[in-house]
């Protein structure tokens, strides 16, 4: 079902709920106020007898003044008077055609001094009676009984009734086709919305939503999916890089595998030729190894653990990269030492993380000429543990800052030096400290060289 109409008939229900309850309250409280005029005029005749003076025997003069005040026809049904004992009183000048009933329960009252209230059926209509006794020096001296037929309040709750009966369906049909008309008006931006929405395909990330400038929740809505949009644009232009670079990355060492081993068998070849084309060859398929096994770490490092790491200590591995570092600066002239080391312990993959430190300490040693230091320190601040690795080499310009973690990316000074990096190395690493809830960047620091920080929520 559409949210309009759901929305239209929620509306509706709620409303006939609401006019329903107003209407049956409204209908007692109209009941009760009619039955309150009526006992109030049943009073007031009551008064007129009980102030008019008569002596016991003749009530002549009473019945007069009640004939003209009630009209003959209502006095003959509906005025009664009793002596003390309950005994209806002769009437003048003819007796009555038809009793009221006078119950059991009113004239022990009457008897009593206390008057009573209640509501019969006589000859088919039902009447308001009052039964009220007259009392002088303490003593009832005649009971009179009033009654008032309830047709003419009955009539006007009837009507009310049916006033109500046709008026609420009314006005929940009119208030429904109001609800449905400004249901409609609310969400059609929402269909634009996804009509816009299934425009956009995977080719044309770069096309938004647009938005009404309402600032109202749709208008965030749409900010949102733009936003959403945007990321994903970024992502797949990431990916096309990526695949891009990666082509490229692996034809450049088959271009070259091909070319020797096709200018090797144009004409035959001494068996020492054939060594030096093997070992050429053998060059690129390292270097293609190299890259297809980088591309696979890449890869995995990014995918989140499933099962809770288990927790492990940061100093054994500082030790291994930096006997790493060691071995790959001898013959450079640069110089490996170890900085302060605090014990830190972390929850994750020791494989991994062992991989991006040693990443780190390969290319500070890799852009570092002879005479520079390479430092390593591990600290702990603010619930992370901090690894640095300090160089005095050749340092990066902050134009690179950033760069140089994306895939692929050499810096032009790498490139020369033939250092034989894949430029993944950095994009690795940091994969592997963001899935570890850490951070891999690149400190600026006074002076010469580079400082790589990855830093590391400490295990709780
Ligand atoms: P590579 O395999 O080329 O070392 P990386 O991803 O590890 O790839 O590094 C990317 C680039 O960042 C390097 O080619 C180099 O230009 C630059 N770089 C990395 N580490 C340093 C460093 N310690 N000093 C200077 N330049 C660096």
């Amino acid at each position: 079902m559409r949210i309009r109409t759901r929305l239209t008939l929620w509306y509706s229900a709620i409303l006939l709920g609401i006019l329903a309850v107003i209407g049956s309250l409204s209908y007692s409280v109209l009941r009760w106020s009619l039955m309150q005029d009526l006992d109030a005029s049943l009073m007031t005749v009551a008064q007129v007898v009980h102030d008019t003076r008569s002596d016991d025997t003749d009530d002549s003069d009473l019945e007069t003044i009640l004939r003209n005040l009630l009209g003959p026809e209502s006095y003959d049904r509906f005025v009664q008077l009793f002596d003390p004992d309950g005994r209806p009183r002769p009437r003048v000048p003819q007796p009555r055609a038809s009793m009221l009933p006078f119950s059991a329960q009113a004239q022990a009252n009457a008897r009593r001094g206390i008057k009573t209230f209640e509501t019969i059926t006589h000859d088919r209509e039902q009447v308001r009676i009052l039964t009220v006794p007259i009392v002088e020096d303490k003593r009832v001296v005649r009971i009179v009984q009033v009654g008032s037929p309830l047709t003419r309040a009955q009539g006007v709750l009837r009507r009310y009734l049916e006033t109500l009966v046709v008026l609420i369906p009314l006005g929940v049909g009119l208030a429904a086709a109001g609800g449905y008309l400004i249901a409609g008006k609310a969400l059609r931006p929402v269909d634009e919305m996804t009509a816009a929405a299934r425009r956009i395909t995977a080719e044309d990330l770069h096309q938004r939503i647009g938005r009404l400038g309402t600032r109202d929740e749709l208008d965030r809505l749409a900010e949102t999916l733009n936003g959403m949009l945007a990321r994903l644009d970024e992502a797949f232009r990431q990916m096309r890089r990526f695949s891009a670079d990666a082509a490229h990355e692996l034809r450049t060492p088959l271009t070259a595998l091909k070319g020797g081993i096709e200018v090797a068998l144009r004409a035959s070849r001494t068996p020492e030729e054939y060594r030096q084309v093997l070992a050429s060859s053998l060059e690129d398929v390292d270097r293609l190894i190299r890259v297809a096994e980088d591309l696979l770490l890449l890869s995995r490092a990014a995918v989140p653990p499933e099962m809770p790491r288990p927790r492990i200590e940061l100093e054994p591995l500082v030790l291994e990269a930096l006997e790493l570092g060691t071995r790959l600066a001898q013959g450079t002239g640069a110089h490996v030492k170890l900085g302060p080391v605090a014990p830190a312990a972390i929850r994750g993959d020791s494989g991994a993380l062992g991989r991006a430190m040693r990443n780190l300490v390969e290319n500070a040693v890799k852009y570092t000429p002879a005479g520079g230091t390479v430092e390593l320190t591990l600290r702990t601040a603010d619930g992370q543990a901090v690894f640095a690795v300090q160089d005095t080499g050749i340092g990066i310009a902050p134009a690179d800052a950033e760069r140089i973690f994306e895939p692929f990316v050499r810096l032009d000074a790498a490139r020369a030096r033939e250092t034989g990096g894949t430029g993944l190395g950095l994009a690795i690493a940091r994969s592997i400290a963001l899935a570890h809830g850490g951070t891999l960047t690149l400190e600026r620091e006074p002076g010469p060289g580079s400082c790589f920080v990855i830093s590391l929520p400490i295990a709780s």
